[in-house]
Parts: C-alpha cells; sequence; structure tokens
C-alpha cells in the first residue's frame, strides 16, 4: 500500500468544521494509528538523514506532536513557536495573518543561535500565513531554515509558492484540491 494510500485512509475530514464549507483535515486519527504515524514522521525526515540539523521549530500545537517525534529521529533539538503569552521567557513575537483577521506567534529569544540549521514543522499548510510567520521569527534570530515540512498541502490557497519566494526549501506528503 502506497504512502500515499496509507496517509489518505488514515486522515479524516470533517465537513463545516470550524465553519460551514470548511473540509477540516483531521489528523487525530493519523496520529492514533501507529503505522501511518511511523510511515508520515519517517517520510518526512528521509531526505534529511545524514544532513546536519540542529533544531525542529514546531508550530503549536500539531506541529508540537510532529515535530517531536522527527526531532527524536534526527537528534536534533526542538523549538516551540507558540500563540503569544504562552512561553515563559523573553521572547520575539511576530504578527500573521489567518484567513481573517491577524494573530500573533512568539518564540524565545535564546531558542535558537545564529548560523543554527533549523527545520520548520507544522501538520498543515494551506495559505502560508503560518509558517510565514514563523520563518520571520526563526530569521529575525539568525537561523539558517534548511526545510520547512508538512503532512499536507493545500496547493490552491498557495502556501508552498509563499514560502518558496521566501527561499524555504518545502516537502509535503500529500495533497487535496
Ligand atoms: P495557513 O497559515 O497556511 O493558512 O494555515 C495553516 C495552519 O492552520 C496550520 O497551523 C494548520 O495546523 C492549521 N489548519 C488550517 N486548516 C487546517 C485543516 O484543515 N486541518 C488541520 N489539521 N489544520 C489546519
Amino acid at each position: 500500500i502506497s504512502l500515499e494510500e496509507t496517509l489518505l485512509d488514515a486522515i479524516r475530514t470533517i465537513p463545516d468544521y470550524p465553519k460551514p464549507g470548511i473540509k477540516f483535515r483531521d489528523i487525530t486519527t493519523l496520529l492514533g494509528n501507529a503505522r501511518a504515524f511511523r510511515r508520515a514522521v519517517d517520510e518526512l525526515v528521509h531526505p534529511y538523514a545524514g544532513t546536519k540539523i540542529d533544531k525542529i521549530a514546531g508550530i503549536e500545537a500539531r506541529g508540537f506532536i510532529l515535530g517531536g517525534a522527527i526531532a527524536h529521529q534526527l537528534s536534533a533539538g526542538f523549538i516551540p513557536i507558540r500563540k503569544k503569552g504562552k512561553l515563559p521567557h523573553e521572547t520575539v513575537r511576530v504578527a500573521y495573518s489567518l484567513e481573517y483577521g491577524i494573530d500573533e506567534m512568539e518564540m524565545h529569544r535564546d531558542a535558537v543561535a545564529p548560523g543554527e540549521k533549523v527545520m520548520l514543522v507544522d501538520d498543515l499548510i494551506a495559505t502560508g500565513g503560518t509558517a510565514e510567520g514563523a520563518t520571520k521569527l526563526l530569521r529575525q534570530m539568525g537561523a539558517d531554515i534548511v526545510a520547512a515540512c508538512f503532512v499536507i498541502d493545500l496547493p490552491e490557497l498557495g502556501g508552498r509558492s509563499k514560502l518558496e519566494t521566501l527561499d524555504v526549501p518545502v516537502r509535503t506528503l500529500i495533497s487535496y484540491d
């Protein structure tokens, strides 16, 4: 059974969540499926085996789950990128665009040292606004972003192209129209 089939079978689609007309791609069923979870993590990391990556930056909250597993596999550290007000020490903050309006995300100032090689991780890329915000935070602290990895791409929303315009190489495993 192909990677694509394994992942498509394991991801659940919830119609009209969080609002009417939206099809939410629910990865909790993928996380609960040992084989599919392992496969997703293995496939995201395999091109980077042997590449020096210092840290994985995971975006709250689903990026923490995938990012923690990836950090372990690559023997890298982990950086949480969180919604504002959640981190206890000195932070850098950035505003980023959501579908309707803006929000802010933060990272600890000392989470990354200049020149460190960082991989950004989240479950899904749509418009790319969230990943763009995370890219700004990491680069503000001097990180060298070697890749951004997502299980799911929604290519029609343009996130992958947006990140590539910022010179961030993107890896995704499956896409939905
Ligand atoms: P973007 O900023 O690229 O437009 O949206 C991506 C962010 O929204 C990610 O943090 C992702 O977790 C979340 N997101 C948006 N739509 C979905 C969805 O259908 N399923 C999941 N699992 N996350 C979504």
